[in-house]
């Protein structure tokens, strides 16, 4: 399977950073090597959002022969755990995409320490003994200078004493942090004394109870870029701002290793992109653990979740992903994209891979009453038209048969085109079948709604038959055997949000109810209540062969795959888009 197929990507936005690339390429910068690397944090799963950083971070290395790297951004032991370390490397891989070597940012836990320790020593950081708040308070605006922490000229001795008691477990978490030293008047707001360390006093799932200072993203990130090789560090817009202390902790750490060389070679260049943004959905993974752990959703693979786990187990292929990613392409702008044009990417790529099958979701029995009794036929039937290398698969057909109720009308208007009283339609590779004038519904329920219908069958009319191409008015239905069929669960999703731009509106909300950060009760408030609805179908016997993840259509109806859920004794579909987009309409 040819997943990355970068060539293909066409779009001006994506040439902004390749330009960037080759650009440093053709001035023999980096000695001509290209290297990257993918940097989560592993506190949650990759949602569709990464799977755009995935795209090019593995994608340039590849095409321009360099490696890319896999970076655990382990920072915070609070909220790391190797369950997500194991989920990432199962989504990347799936996308397609092979990383060179597995690293952590606490592989650099020592290198960081000593680090910091010789930039006290040199007069650039110091330990600061305020609280946050006040921290917080003197750091100004960025109209404003900010105002220099009492303990900004402390004698290094002191910083250093007090840099290791704050390693040492016996210092309370926020008593006092590590500072860098730089400028509490410059524009940039980072640059105002950034904190490096900070006290949690927690064990790391990597490296137990050795560390209890731990170093802040803005610390970390540039030098494990620099010491790896990176050459070209790609994340999104909101680091722009960061970008100098980025490269002001990279001159330090080369400075420190004695490295002259000049500033502007050598060194790992930051570019930022677009994040991604869909409408009708939330990508953010504290949210999204919210919505997990408060049992919204039924893990974080649930197929109405935006997680790379659940499009895998709704019926996204990997090639759909990539194709909207390139599609939209990388620019220097935020943009909310529309989740039906990722929709249609879908459709697009479905159309071509998924095995046509027939299912009755709203079954009502419809019985041939001229067909001889107990008779059966079977049909070979193409298992995708738009592929006839897919092959085909037999399908029984008999007198007795299960029918959408929709495609019947007891009370039909003329322009309706399906079945009802004297009218006419094609059973999808079969026969022309006619309802008589009068008497067609034979049982009716409680309710006097009709349960069994009768038609007559054109016997000299089946599809592929030599003078059977009679054309008549109705349409073609689908329909399986009843004597040949399977029961089976299927699960229709809809979207989990009712409003088109839930970021916005869940926190605008949450303001309103004067909290300070979105709790699960401002979710709830835009949670569309009929997400999820269960069916009971009727599918064709082919269809105990399906494997989980399978690609389908069920003719007429929908995309769906086979749910990993799904065993031979209970299978279960998951619905993955309608053939057509309805929700754009609705939400106009
Ligand atoms: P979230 O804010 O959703 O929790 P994050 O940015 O904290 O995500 P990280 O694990 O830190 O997630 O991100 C790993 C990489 O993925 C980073 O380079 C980040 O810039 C990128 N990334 C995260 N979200 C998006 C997005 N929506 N579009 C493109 N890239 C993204
Ligand atoms: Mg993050």
């Amino acid at each position: 399977m040819d997943i990355e197929k970068p060539e293909e990507i066409k779009t001006e936005s994506v040439s902004f950073v390749e330009e960037i690339l080759k650009n440093d390429l053709s001035e023999g910068k980096n000695g001509g090597k290209v290297q990257t690397r993918f940097p989560p944090e592993p506190n949650g799963y990759l949602h569709i959002g990464h799977a755009k950083a995935i795209a090019i971070d593995f994608g340039l290395a590849k095409k321009y022969g360099g490696v890319c790297n896999l970076r655990l951004d382990d920072t915070n032991p609070q909220k790391e755990d190797i369950e997500y370390v194991n989920a990432i490397k199962r989504d990347i891989e799936w996308l397609g995409f092979k990383w060179g070597d597995v690293l952590y940012a606490s592989d650099y836990f020592q290198k960081l320490w000593d680090l910091a320790v010789e930039l006290i020593k040199q007069g650039k950081a110091y330990v600061d003994e305020q609280t946050s708040e006040q921290i917080a308070m003197q750091k100004g605006t960025p109209t404003q200078p900010g105002v220099e922490s009492p303990y900004r000229n402390r004698p290094v001795e002191e910083s250093l004493s007090l840099f290791n008691e704050m390693n040492s477990g016996n210092m309370e978490p926020g008593k006092m942090v590590l500072r860098a030293k730089i400028d509490m008047a410059s524009p940039n707001m980072h640059f105002r004394d950034p904190i490096m360390y900070r006290v949690l006093n927690m064990p790391h799932w990597r490296t137990g109870n050795k560390w209890n200072a731990y170093p802040m993203y803005d610390y970390t990130h540039g030098q494990c870029d620099y010491w790896e090789g990176v050459t070209h560090s790609l994340c999104t817009l909101e680091f722009v701002s960061h970008r100098p202390l980025y490269d002001l902790f990279v001159d330090w750490a080369k400075q420190a290793a004695g490295d002259d060389k000049p500033l502007d070679d050598n060194r790992p260049r930051q570019i930022e992109f677009n994040k991604l943004n869909l409408t009708h959905i939330l990508l953010s993974k504290r949210n999204l653990l919210m919505l997990v752990k408060e049992g919204v959703v039924n893990g974080w693979d649930d197929p109405r979740m935006p997680t790379i786990s659940a499009f895998r187990r709704r019926g996204y292929s990997p090639e759909s992903i990539l194709n909207f990613i390139n599609k939209i392409g990388y620019t220097k702008f935020d943009a909310l994209n529309q989740m039906s044009l990722f929709e249609s990417a879908v459709r697009d790529d479905l159309n071509k891979r998924a095995q046509r099958v027939s299912a009755v979701l709203d079954p009502i029995k419809l019985v041939i009453t001229n067909y001889p009794k107990d008779k059966v036929e079977v049909y070979n039937v193409q298992n995708n038209p738009e592929n006839p290398e897919d092959g085909t698969h037999e399908m029984e057909f008999s007198g007795e048969l299960w029918i959408e109720r929709e495609d019947f009308m007891e009370e039909a208007p003329k322009k309706f085109l399906r079945l009802g009283p004297g009218k006419e339609v094609r059973l999808k590779n079969s026969y022309i079948i006619k309802c008589p004038d009068e008497g067609c519904v034979l049982e009716r329920d409680e309710q006097g709604r009709p349960t069994v219908i009768a038609a007559e069958y054109d016997s000299i009319s089946l599809s592929g038959m030599e003078g059977a191409d009679r054309k008549i008015k109705g349409k073609t239905i689908h329909w399986v055997s009843c004597g040949h069929c399977v029961e089976a669960e299927v699960r229709n999703y809809d979207r989990l949000w009712m409003v088109e731009n839930p970021r916005d509106e869940v926190s605008a909300y949450s303001k309103e109810q004067g909290k300070e950060r979105i709790d699960i009760d401002d979710m709830r408030h835009f949670i569309n209540p009929n997400s999820l609805e269960v069916k009971t179908a009727y599918v064709e016997k082919w269809l105990l062969n399906a494997k989980p993840l399978d690609y389908l259509q069920f003719q007429r109806i929908g995309y769906y795959n086979v749910d990993p859920d799904s065993t031979p004794d209970h299978l279960v579909f998951n619905r993955t888009v309608g053939l057509k987009d309805t929700w754009s309409k609705i939400n106009k």
